[in-house]
């Protein structure tokens, strides 16, 4: 099993009802995402994807959230609310879709809401 990892960042606002009390102000962060993709084998040019290729799928999910308010996107709403880990989520369910290649999968997300914490989405 081989598993390459990416890293991309986006800056959005966002607003997180009924959790912590200052969480229900909105703020924004900049977030750091971490995409995890896995394959059991690699092509004849010896890579599982190309990172290249692999950034571009998760630079056109990030286009969606980068610099947005992101209570305002469809996929968020008040049972799914713009958490990083619903956003971890987001972005692999897109991601996903994206690749649309059965010999890889994406096996992680995480997105980093500050130097210290952070949300994982485990497909
Ligand atoms: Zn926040």
């Amino acid at each position: 099993m081989f598993e390459l990892k990416v890293e991309m960042h986006f800056a959005a606002a966002h607003q997180l009802k009924m959790v912590a009390k200052k969480c229900e102000n909105l703020h924004g962060h900049n977030w750091k995402i971490e995409v995890c993709v896995a394959g059991e084998k690699v092509g004849d040019n010896g890579v599982l994807i190309d990172f290249g290729i692999l950034k571009e799928h998760i630079s056109e999910i990030i286009k969606k959230l980068d610099h947005r308010f992101l209570n305002e996107l469809s996929f968020f709403h008040d049972e799914n609310q713009p958490s990083s880990e619903n956003i971890a989520k987001f972005i692999a369910t897109e991601l996903e879709a994206s690749l649309n290649n059965p010999s890889i999968r994406v096996s992680r997300v995480t997105a980093w809401e500050s130097d210290f914490a952070c949300a994982t989405y485990i497909i």
